[in-house]
């Protein structure tokens, strides 16, 4: 069916990369595999967008979608001290006039060509509902990260209310989600950790609170990864939620095979190399940096890292990226490292070519910060990990990754938070030479269940599949 005579869907996403990837994806097989158009709208934070997100764009090719980027809102309008959450929410709220603009033709044109749905990753849940509401179109959200840390989100204004006086960090009994290990203070997501009186707890809590009012939540995971997807323990509560994952980019064929880094790649043996990154956003203190660097020497492992420059103040430094053509420089990394570990390791101070990095067959560990996407694509590769968790939810991801899944060792924290080289060196070699085999089984069992459930016949297609007939139907054209 021509494109033009489609329903289409319009999804909008917030400044996140790690949100931007899987709703590329989704984008995609809305088009190619359900006979729907879809424009996908990025509301971005900083003018020009980061150099990630045009490496991003560069890369993915058109592939069906029509990708279109938001202006930002003026630099001045937050203070400088706004966290990420709040930028994020911050920016798709001043982009509603925009989206409205661009839906509101959508919605009258005649049908099949009619606005069908509109998805919305979980930080644009408010506005994008008040949208959808005046258009008459229903509204889903596509939640990133995984069914353990969407229905602590369901949870959430419980929790908040039973708290009344205190904070979520000062609680002594852990919170108990059907299916999970118990959940401690400690690792719950940042932002329930600050004061329920910030800026940075109210966003959060309005977009779960947002969560409850929506058609249905589609959730990017599988069963057989998370089996207690879909239930919630909130009695009442009747959200439809829909598992279609695990959605990772996938590129054209080919297009990266240039990259330094899989040219090296192909130079070393079979699940030698440990790989390093810490997604789009996270970044470790001057001194940890150095102490990982030493870490990785002391491992004798051969390696490839992405190395970020340090930030003193928060492990999510550079979560909207570096300004284009910002010059940087390693001077940060222990004298002589580069020297001793030239030809063992690759140190990359650039946006990598991360789902062809794991799929590569010379890499045996991914040292990660369990940022979903980065989790997804190191067990659709059966790829185990050292769990470095920093922000978000990851702390949660870790702890599942380890305890529930049985694909990841977690890092071991010492005093003041710090990880000590010895650490480092350890945990990859826990995985490089000791449990490493038996995580490998774990996670190649969990590949193939991945490549089952996005099959023609699995059931993250099927559910997929379901939802958008749904959305033809309203929308007047052919099911
Ligand atoms: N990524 C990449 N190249 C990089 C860094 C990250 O392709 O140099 C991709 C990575 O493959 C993943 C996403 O960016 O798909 C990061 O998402 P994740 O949820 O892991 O972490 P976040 O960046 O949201 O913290």
């Amino acid at each position: 069916q021509e494109r033009a005579a489609r329903p289409r869907v319009l999804l909008v996403c917030s400044p996140c990369m790690g949100h931007l990837i899987p709703l590329v994806e989704l984008s995609r097989r809305l088009v190619s595999d359900h006979g729907l158009a879809a424009t996908l709208l990025f509301a971005a934070a900083t003018s020009p967008p980061s150099s990630e997100y045009l490496s991003l764009v560069a890369s993915i090719g058109a592939g069906g979608i029509d990708l279109v980027t938001l202006p930002a809102p003026p630099p001045d309008s937050l203070p400088s001290s706004a966290s990420v959450i709040v930028r994020a929410a911050h920016a798709v709220a001043s982009s509603v006039p925009r989206v409205r603009e661009l839906a509101r033709p959508l919605a009258a044109a005649a049908a099949p060509g009619r606005l069908a749905a509109l998805v919305v990753d979980v930080v644009g849940v408010a506005a994008a509902r008040g949208v959808a509401a005046e258009l008459g179109v229903p509204c889903y959200v596509f939640f990133t990260s995984p069914w353990m840390t969407l229905s602590l989100f369901l949870r959430l204004p419980e929790l908040d209310t039973a708290r009344s006086g205190g904070e979520h960090r000062d609680a002594t009994e852990p919170i108990c989600l059907p299916g999970y290990a118990p959940i401690h203070a400690h690792e719950l997501p940042r932002s329930m950790l600050a004061d329920r009186s910030s800026d940075s707890y109210a966003a959060f809590l309005s977009m779960a609170k947002g969560l409850r009012g929506v058609d249905g939540i589609l959730v990017n995971t599988f069963r057989e990864l998370e089996p207690a997807v879909g239930d919630h323990g909130v009695e009442g509560l009747e959200v439809p939620v829909h598992p279609i994952g695990p959605l990772v980019l996938t590129r054209p064929v080919g297009l990266d095979r240039d990259h330094e880094c899989l040219r090296w790649l192909d130079r070393q043996p079979r699940r030698s190399v440990v790989y390093v990154s810490f997604g789009s956003g996270g970044t470790l203190t001057w001194q940890q940096t150095a102490e990982l660097a030493l870490g990785l020497e002391l491992s004798r492992q051969r390696f490839v890292w992405v190395v970020k420059r340090p930030h003193q103040d928060t492990a999510s430094g550079s979560f909207f990226g570096t300004a284009r053509g910002e010059e940087t420089s390693m001077d940060f990394l222990p004298e002589g490292f580069i020297e001793r570990t030239t030809g063992i390791g690759l140190g990359i101070q650039a946006w990598v070519p991360q789902s062809a990095i794991l799929a590569h067959t010379s890499v045996g560990c991914f040292v990660t910060h369990c940022g979903w996407n980065s989790t997804l694509e190191s067990i659709m590769n059966a790829v185990p990990m050292v769990a470095w968790p920093l922000y978000a939810e990851q702390h949660m991801n870790a702890s599942m990754l380890e305890v529930q899944v049985g694909v990841a060792t977690r890092i071991k924290v010492g005093p003041d938070r710090f990880i000590s080289k010895e650490e480092v060196a350890s945990a990859i070699n826990r995985v490089m030479e000791g449990e490493g085999e038996r995580m490998v089984k774990r996670a190649s069992e969990l590949q193939d269940k991945s490549v089952r459930a996005l099959s023609k016949v699995g059931c993250s297609t099927q559910a997929l599949d379901h939802i958008t007939g749904t959305w033809k139907y309203l929308a007047g054209g052919n099911i």
